[in-house]
């Protein structure tokens, strides 16, 4: 017995077909659309052997109670971005669930260990800018206090948005009881990167989530009339950020899966008959290695002060945000690498870019590990996202083997 690929692609459609529009998906946390997809997913439930129930943050736990106590906990998020893709977080859940009901079937209702299902709450951030809100809460890394002031684009106040879905912003510390008994962490996610259809392979083992180092690195010239001053007189502040703009891609091409990105840069006055004066610039670099994310830092901030020298400029850098590396457990790997042999012939290991819930689920020491599929043209967060309808069945198929091998593991701990 295997869970079914073909009925989570079923569901995925009519996720789609209730929550989406012309635009894309519209399961904007704290929402209408969202609930209502929330809702639909409770219908569901309807006639399973499960209890559920929304934590105080908010995320959705479905629990299947098992002969031990110690759970083995599937998730992801049924949240999206504005206009954004049909697979994006719902394929987790989803494929969760079809899990889960072979499970039931299969055990009669009763497996030697618990399985829960959880559908966090708000993993984008996209209209209060917090993301990963449900599960770092569970994790107890929330930041309330910072949090509490945020509004979306109408001005709205996150914590009355809250209030509407039934969360005090105050108690959100309580989701923490969800972690007792937890003895590992599964999601599976759409890659949302271009490497697997690059190797044309369908899954990949994920290894871990890149730590992130972001900073606002300005450069300070002097402001000049752009008739009047020599070129060999000016003190241009857009010089130094140019030559860094290039550096940063050989500074992280020494490493195999080092990103740097700067994202934004802004001249000041910004006229068109000015020396720039001063030059506000973003860096983003990721890393699996905390070891290669600090020399990322080092050699930019480096070369940043080398560059500045060289035009007569002056450099200063400020942290907007940053988060530690997250490997996944070692032990998961293994299994979740054997799960994607057996249904894929061949697996590929690789770090996450982007962040996941299964971040915050790691650092506070549950056992986790995740599996990517194939996504096409690499695209998310964009109404084209898209996955081969077979791959996605594979997903499914391996995300179940790994749950089996996972209850066996927990079963010997
Ligand atoms: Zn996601």
């Amino acid at each position: 017995m295997s869970a079914n690929g073909i009925e989570t692609l079923a569901l995925l459609k009519e996720l789609r077909e209730l929550t989406a529009n012309a635009e894309g998906a519209q399961r904007v946390a704290w929402t209408d659309t969202w609930l209502q997809a929330r809702r639909w997913f409770e219908s569901k439930l309807e006639g399973l052997p499960v209890e559920h129930h929304y934590d105080a943050a908010g995320n959705h736990w479905v629990t299947l109670q098992g002969t031990s106590k110690k759970c083995l906990i599937l998730g992801s998020h049924l949240d999206s971005v504005p206009n954004g893709g049909w697979l994006d977080g719902a394929l987790g859940v989803l494929a969760g669930f079809a899990v889960m009901r072979r499970i039931i079937d299969e055990s009669g209702g009763r497996p030697p260990v618990t399985i829960r299902l959880v559908d966090w709450a708000d993993e984008e951030g996209a209209r209060f800018g917090r993301s990963l809100f449900g599960s770092s809460a569970f994790a107890g890394t929330a930041s309330i206090e910072s949090d509490r002031s945020r509004t979306d684009s109408n001005g709205v106040r996150w914590e009355d948005a809250l209030k509407k879905c039934g969360v005090d912003i105050d108690s959100i510390g309580e989701a923490t009881h969800e972690r007792e008994e937890a003895a590992a962490y599964l999601e599976l996610h759409i890659e949302q990167g271009p490497i697997l259809e690059r190797l044309a392979l369908p899954l990949a083992v994920v290894l871990g989530t890149k730590g992130v180092e972001r900073y606002t690195v300005t450069f300070h010239g002097e402001e000049a009339h752009s008739g009047s001053t020599p070129m060999g007189a000016r003190r241009d502040a857009l010089a130094p950020a140019a030559k860094l703009a290039l550096e940063i891609r050989p500074i992280a091409g020494k490493h195999p899966d080092a990103v740097c990105t700067m994202g934004s840069v802004k001249t000041f006055p910004g006229i068109v008959t000015a020396v720039v004066g001063r030059c506000e610039t973003t860096l983003d670099q990721r890393d699996l290695d905390a070891e290669v994310l600090g020399s990322l830092l080092k050699e930019a901030r480096e070369a940043s002060e080398r560059f500045a020298l060289e035009e007569n400029c002056t450099v200063e850098w400020s942290r907007i945000w940053n988060i530690e590396p997250v490997p996944f457990h070692p032990a998961l790997i293994e299994l979740c690498e054997q799960a994607i042999q057996e249904v894929a012939g061949s697996s590929y290991r690789m770090p996450s870019g982007p962040l996941h819930d299964a971040a915050e689920v790691a650092r506070v020491g549950i056992p986790t590990v995740m599996l990517f599929v194939q996504s096409l043209r690499g695209i998310s967060h964009n109404k084209i996202e898209d996955t081969k309808e077979d791959h996605v069945a594979l997903a499914v198929q391996a995300l179940d083997r790994l749950a089996t091998k996972t209850m066996k593991w927990i079963e010997r701990q």
